[in-house]
């Protein structure tokens, strides 16, 4: 079919029926399709738009009913601990102990509602996130172009597609350039197939295999093209089988699946010490079986951890939503402990680094040097001026030439100051953006250029290729192709070169010349691209089709123009964020399609390379290394610049192969492999398709590359966290344990210090609200101070283990053991036997529970840092915290000092004085201050190791470098 006879619909007849639409649809030629789907080529009016939202509904699919909430809520009370408590509290019950069998209930209940209630607020995190990332799409409407969201789109709808889209409706093509589109959500065929607007006659094939036909949930691979909305939401093929695609399982991080195998283990160990602690008390305390397993079922229940995988799950929840703030969106809660484990970043530079805000500052040609003023993409009052400052002939003929090739070969768009942006800005390309910036301070006028000199058909911009080319036939007659690109890549196409007007031939040797311009300018960091032009003769000016205009025909033989080079300045905020990673032990690779020099002068500038001869290797030094050259070159500085994205891939196996946890960045389609091979892939949620979005495991939400570090610290800092609520629920069990164990080994001689009821108090009271607020802390000061985590670092190491039963559950202990003596004491002990009965025992049992409740409240302060002092992070920063704090305070209150005989009854205690109160409020104090010494120590101890470190660095220095560091 001929592209010219694309007929315009004057009137926008009724909107269409959907449903079989697309099969009849695609028999049509282009010049039908219009009317058949009530458009017109400048696509529907806003209003028709509106009128037809209401008919056919959003363009979204509906979501699967998960799990109803009250079966999520119900699973929380019928896993394998909540049966077993059940059974236990109904076994309590049986032997007559009603108080005890309410008490287990009450702390399966409580556990379960505090755990369902942890899972819906983790849940309701991460679904809101998804929010924050809604689907857009590029529609043309009453004439204009528009970005709007995709559930808005319309039958009707004119789509403009690009490399790397999201489809988000079915329709039918009217444009196409190159166009291969990626099926495999619909077919399971991975290979992009190639779409064409041409009508469809045969009925053999299905309608997914229609080439002119586009569908919902599938992605554009390459090229560009245009089409007609025909069904939308759940009336697409997509909609259909969506119900299959939703019912992926949400995958357990491994810290999810550590902290659940943990839980059992624990759990199991618990069981154990259970029926040890039964058997002790009947043979050496001589207890009755009743009491004995009374005694045991309550030790059983303290020391499972049940709420353990909840709190996990809701710290690694809160802290998505933290780093969302901090711009970066995660995907998997898996990659926040990931994000802590990295010790590589490969990122690009264009926008990542950079700020993607491109601004001409010189244009060569014809052997000379302009410069361009002016900043940012308001065209007024900049000026091209010659090298002495003269402003430079606007009506050159040669610069003109350059200036109209370049900007008619740009499909980005500026778009006015209006109501919402106060300045200029960029639809499309920033660097197509700037060269039609510098255009119009030369005065073009490249609508009125365009419309002389009409596009038939572009090559789009591909970064294996790295140049785009367009074709155009001016109104003046034949046709002419505009190139630009990569200076090497177009340069090597070059046989002509224009000077002064005349087009003569190029040598190698100028060729030479002007990729010496170029990196002059590349040294300074500038991004260069060259331009040239092509009149196209004989065959090459009249194919049957368009589509055979391919880069390989096209991009050939060419007149070179000119360079322009332009400022992309760093980021203000990377440099800080290169040495906050190298502080943190970790490395930045910096891989870029753009030129060696230029990545090199930009990395330098921010802090990447420090050394004199960094190794830059190329695209195409990469595709002929081996695998062991790589990785060696690997150990040392190293650029890759102009490499096309797919070769990241490469870079990140030998990274992997090396064992390094590795973060890439990327943002077209050929980046997906290498986002989704790396441990941790980063798309740019600004910049990048949709593609890359969806392959990656974080997204970018300001494309910056301080974001990612920012991720790292907060998922380093989640990890500590969890480090330290966990670090926390195991203090208690050892004060817990430690009574029953005088109790037993005493032979009975030393009365029950705590009793069970006591220990489910501190169990329920203690645990919950200050564990979650250490879940909350807010990043330490040191944590980027300090290497990465090793992926095979389990989090209950022996260090946290020995810190928690035998320093704070000592601690906890000693507090509790000698209260509970001292009251005793008071009461006139030795003379008088340890109160074994009475309100007096109730009395001693009371002051170990309130000293070790008390010296949990030192602890949990104890464990907000590692080995920063406490005081130094503010000592009420942290409100969840205060809020524990509060808790246990009320439950001290409850149980042990305001008259209420109902509590004391049910858990053994009985209200004491006042001035006793007064006396254990020291407790919490010397927990903390015990423990700041023991950081104190450990500080002082990591200094004098650093120092002596430097000593011995500095002894075996060679004297040169001694004075030099001097
Ligand atoms: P990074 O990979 O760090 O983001 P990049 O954006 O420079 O770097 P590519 O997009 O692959 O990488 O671009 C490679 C080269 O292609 C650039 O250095 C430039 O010379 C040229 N180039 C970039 N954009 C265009 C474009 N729209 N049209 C023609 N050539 C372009």
């Amino acid at each position: 079919m001929k592209e010219s006879n694309v007929q315009t619909a004057t009137h926008q007849p009724a909107a269409p029926p959907v449903n079989d639409l697309p099969r009849k649809i695609r028999q049509l030629p282009v010049s039908e399709v219009y009317g058949a789907l009530g458009t017109a080529e400048q696509g529907i009016s806003p209003e028709e738009a509106q009128a037809r939202l209401k008919k056919y509904g959003k363009n979204t699919i509906q979501e699967k009913k998960g799990q109803p909430l009250i079966w999520k809520f119900l699973s929380n009370f019928t896993h394998l601990m909540a049966i077993l408590l059940w059974i236990a509290g109904l076994v309590a019950l049986i032997a007559g102990m009603p108080e005890l069998a309410i008490a287990v209930w009450m702390v399966n209940v409580i556990n379960g509602v505090f755990s369902f209630w942890q899972e819906f607020r983790a849940g309701k995190a991460t679904e809101a996130l998804k929010k924050l990332l809604p689907d857009y799409v590029r529609v043309l409407r009453g004439g204009e172009e528009l970005r709007l969201l995709a559930e808005d789109l319309v039958p009707g709808d004119i789509m403009l597609l690009s490399e790397g889209d999201m489809i988000s409706a079915d329709a039918r093509l009217v444009e196409d350039n190159d166009l291969r589109v990626n099926q495999s959500t619909l077919t399971g065929e991975s290979n992009p197939v190639h779409k064409a607007r041409d009508q469809v006659l045969r009925t053999d094939i299905s309608t997914v295999e229609s080439p002119n036909l586009i569908f919902a949930g599938t992605t554009v691979s390459s090229g560009t093209g245009k089409a007609i909305v025909c069904s939308t939401g759940m009336d697409t093929e997509f909609g259909r089988i969506a119900s299959l695609t939703q019912s992926l399982k949400d995958e357990s991080s491994p810290l999810q699946k550590e902290m659940g195998n943990l839980t059992k283990k624990v759990s199991a160990i618990a069981v154990s010490i259970g029926v040890l602690f039964f058997i002790l008390a009947i043979f050496l305390a001589k207890s009755e079986p009743v009491a004995a397993f009374i005694f045991a079922l309550g030790m059983i229940v303290a020391f499972i951890p049940e709420g353990l995988l909840p709190t996990v799950t809701l710290s690694l929840a809160m802290g998505v939503q933290r780093m969302a703030k901090r711009n970066a969106l995660i995907k998997r809660l898996s990659a926040v402990e990931t994000l802590g484990c990295t010790t590589v970043i490969c990122t690009d530079k264009t926008g990542t680094l950079t700020q993607n805000e491109m601004t001409v500052s010189n244009v060569w040609l014809g052997g000379r040097n302009l410069e361009v003023t002016g900043v940012g993409y308001n065209a007024e009052g900049g000026q091209i001026l010659e090298e002495d400052g003269r402003p430079a002939d606007k009506d050159n003929s040669d610069l003109c030439q350059l200036l109209t090739g370049a900007g008619l070969c740009c499909d980005a768009r500026l778009l006015p100051p209006s109501e919402e942006n106060s300045h200029y800005t960029v639809l499309g390309d920033p660097t197509e953006a700037a060269l039609l910036v510098v255009a119009k301070k030369n005065g073009l006028n490249l609508d009125e250029l365009s419309a002389s000199i009409p596009r038939l058909r572009e090559l789009p911009f591909d970064s294996g290729r790295k140049r785009m080319s367009t074709i155009h036939q001016p109104l003046s007659g034949g046709r002419l192709a505009y190139v630009k690109g990569s200076p090497k890549e177009v340069l090597d196409l070059c046989t002509r070169q224009r000077r002064n007007g005349v087009v003569s031939a190029m040598s190698d040797d100028e060729r030479r010349r002007v990729m010496a311009v170029n990196d002059e300018y590349a040294k300074k960091g500038l991004r260069v691209l060259a331009v040239a032009c092509r009149e196209l003769t004989g065959e090459v000016a009249l194919p049957t089709s368009l589509s055979e205009y391919t880069p390989e025909l096209i991009e050939q033989d060419l007149t070179f123009l000119g360079l322009i080079a332009m400022v992309d300045p760093p980021r203000p905020e990377v440099a800080a964020a290169v040495k906050k990673c190298h502080k943190a032990g970790i490395r930045i690779i910096m891989i870029t399609g753009d030129y060696g020099l230029t990545a090199e002068s930009i990395a330098r500038r921010i802090g990447i390379i420090s050394g004199s001869h960094p190794r830059i290797i190329t695209g195409l030094e990469l595709e002929t290394m081996s695998q062991t050259d790589l990785e060696e070159a690997l150990k040392d500085e190293v650029i890759f610049a102009r490499v096309a994205p797919e070769q990241k891939l490469q870079v990140v196996s030998a990274l992997q192969d090396m064992k390094q946890i590795v973060a890439v960045t990327g943002d077209g389609v050929n980046d997906s492999p290498a986002l989704k091979k790396a441990d941790i892939g980063v798309a740019m949620g600004r910049s990048g398709t949709d593609v890359a979005k969806e392959a990656a495991d974080m997204i970018l939400t300001d494309d910056n590359f301080a974001s990612i570090v920012n991720a790292i610290e907060e998922g380093r800092a989640v990890y500590s966290n969890i480090r330290k609520f966990v670090l926390y629920i195991f203090n208690s069990n050892m004060s817990c344990a430690v009574p029953m164990v005088l109790y037993l080994f005493s032979g009975g001689l030393i009365p029950l210090p705590l009793t069970i009821m006591q220990v489910l108090a501190i169990d329920l009271g203690t645990d919950m609200v200050p564990a979650m607020g250490l879940g909350s802390e807010a990043p330490e000061a040191g944590v980027m101070d300090a290497p990465p985590r090793s992926r095979k670092d389990v989090l209950l190491n022996r260090p946290l283990i020995l810190r928690a039963f035998l320093w704070y559950g000592m601690l906890e202990a000693i507090f509790g053991i000698a209260a509970y003596f001292f009251l005793n004491f008071l009461m006139g002990w030795p003379a008088v036997p340890l109160a074994s009965e009475g309100i007096a025992y109730r009395m001693t049992t009371s002051i170990t529970f309130a000293a070790i409740v008390l010296s949990q409240m030192g602890a949990v302060f104890a464990c907000r840092t590692d080995r920063t002092s406490v005081f130094k992070i503010g000592l009420f920063s942290n409100r969840l915290i205060l809020v524990g704090i509060a808790v246990e305070f009320t439950l001290l209150a409850c149980l042990v000092f305001l008259p209420l005989p109902f509590l004391h009854n049910l858990f053994n205690t009985a209200p004491l004085p006042l001035k006793h109160l007064g006396m254990l409020l020291f407790i919490p104090f010397a927990m903390l201050l015990l423990d700041e010494a023991r950081k104190w120590l450990l500080r002082w101890w990591d200094r004098r190791k650093k120092k002596n470190r430097n000593d011995q660095t500095h002894t075996n220095m060679p004297k040169d470098a001694k004075r030099e560091a001097i």
